[in-house]
């Protein structure tokens, strides 16, 4: 029996929208660097609203920028069913990671309008603010305080490493809102999301179908050592906070390797090193530690992130 309900999108259309958003904070050869509340967060924020005008919706802004559009539908006392993900990136991030799942949700929306289609629901296109957290610390910021878990003030006061205020930045942007915060009821949550790991593109398969995330436990280290001369200080009586730094980092490595097998996962991605000078011992290093693994008490922590 062939499906009597098939609705295809417009691959063009989809492919062609995520292309034109990737023209917006093009970095090095293919990959965009699109940090939560800078100029290039606007410019896509600004292009994706009017594009989710032009579609029909109508769209509120949250206190932390998140963005709703809202597609109407016969029932407008139902929770409507809702399609997101973020349109911020990492510092060297790609073009299709988050973009994807909000712009796919966009052409839904579009191929229903194109059939004529009503639905019973309304939809709900959402895209979260600082997703990434490579601006502003930590990253989910926007749906964890849609979700209750980050106080509003929080986020508001959270510097990015300028000293820059997020509140300030998003009222800069033109995006602080005055939808409330979070108490949105949603029938269900719907996120199509590229595969950041190697697995499906070395199994051939087009599509997986997400089943659990990596718990994280992130720590902040700092490493207090003394600064002194590197020529004049003997090496006997030196406190080189960033050979200490060393020594931890190769260390937390070795334990995601040891644990790899039941795919643990460590790494050590930043470092702030004091005063990191030419012929300098440096006096202090601060590290953020992450320790990731499918299994809650296998991480120490109890938050998923992306
Ligand atoms: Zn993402």
């Amino acid at each position: 029996m062939s499906p009597t309900n098939t609705l295809e999108v417009n691959a063009e259309r989809l492919w062609a929208t995520i292309e034109r958003s990737a023209e917006i904070g093009r970095f090095r050869d293919t990959g965009l660097r699109r940090l939560a509340l800078s100029r290039e967060d606007q410019q896509v924020r600004d292009l994706f609203v009017g594009w989710a005008r032009e579609a029909g919706c109508a769209v509120e802004v949250d206190p932390v920028g998140n963005i709703f559009a809202r597609r109407p539908g016969t029932d407008s006392t139902l929770p409507p069913v809702a399609i997101g993900s973020h349109l911020d990136t990492q510092i060297c991030g790609g073009r299709y990671d988050g973009v994807l799942g909000v712009m796919c949700g966009l052409e839904a929306i579009r191929t229903l309008n194109d059939r004529g289609i009503q639905t019973r629901r309304p939809i709900e296109l959402i895209m979260w603010t600082n997703e990434e957290g490579a601006r502003f610390s930590p990253p989910l910021m926007g749906s964890l305080a849609f979700a209750g878990k980050l106080p509003l003030a929080q986020v508001h006061d959270t510097k990015d490493d300028a000293g820059l205020r997020f509140g300030d930045e998003l009222e800069r942007i033109g995006y602080a809102g005055k939808a409330p915060l979070g108490n949105r009821p949603l029938d269900c949550y719907l996120e199509l999301h590229i595969e950041q790991a190697p697995h499906l593109d070395r199994e051939g398969c087009d599509i997986g179908i997400v089943v659990g995330g990596y718990k994280t436990l992130a720590l902040r280290i700092d490493i207090q050592g003394e600064t002194s001369h590197s020529g004049g200080t003997p090496m006997l009586e030196r406190r080189n906070a960033l050979v200490g730094a060393g020594y931890l980092i190769a260390a937390v490595n070795d334990i995601g390797l040891a644990y790899a097998a039941e795919q643990g996962r460590t790494t050590t991605p930043r470092i702030e090193c004091f005063p990191n000078l030419p012929g300098i011992i440096p006096e202090h290093v601060r590290l953020i530690v992450d320790f990731r693994h499918p299994d809650p008490a296998g991480s120490g922590g109890n938050q998923s992130a992306g």
